[in-house]
């Protein structure tokens, strides 16, 4: 991987603030990734979420999340390429990537890039 793909899907800096339901993420590359911890729910990585070998998730365009289900409790960084969330409904099995989360970052110029590749 070259320097600065690495560094940008490295964290420099993480900070959640629970109250105002917000995951912050400092990137090595300096960029900032300001997520609203609901709107990572639907994204949860896991196999009963997304589904495996051709076994359809839980998750799709139509889920509607309960408060308890988008609520974090805890955060856990598991080595140094993901962040395990733990949610208020006990579901916990979701390992959000670095580079997941990288490419799930909501600012204006990482949206207006992805609507670009999606052309
Ligand atoms: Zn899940
Ligand atoms: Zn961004």
């Amino acid at each position: 991987m070259p320097d600065d793909v690495r560094a940008a899907v490295r964290p420099a800096e993480i900070e959640v603030d629970p109250e105002a339901g917000l995951l912050r993420i400092l990137w090595q590359d300096e960029h900032e990734s300001i997520y609203e911890l609901p709107a990572l729910r639907p994204h949860c990585p896991c196999a009963v979420c997304q589904g495996e070998m051709g076994i359809p998730g839980v998750v799709n365009d139509a889920t509607t999340f309960t408060q308890e289900q988008s609520t974090l409790v805890d955060i856990q960084e598991i080595g140094r390429y993901a962040l395990q969330l733990i949610w208020a409904d006990g579901h916990q099995t979701g390992y959000y990537t670095f580079t997941l989360l990288r490419s799930l970052c909501p600012c204006e110029t990482c949206r207006a890039a992805r609507a670009r590749n999606a052309q």
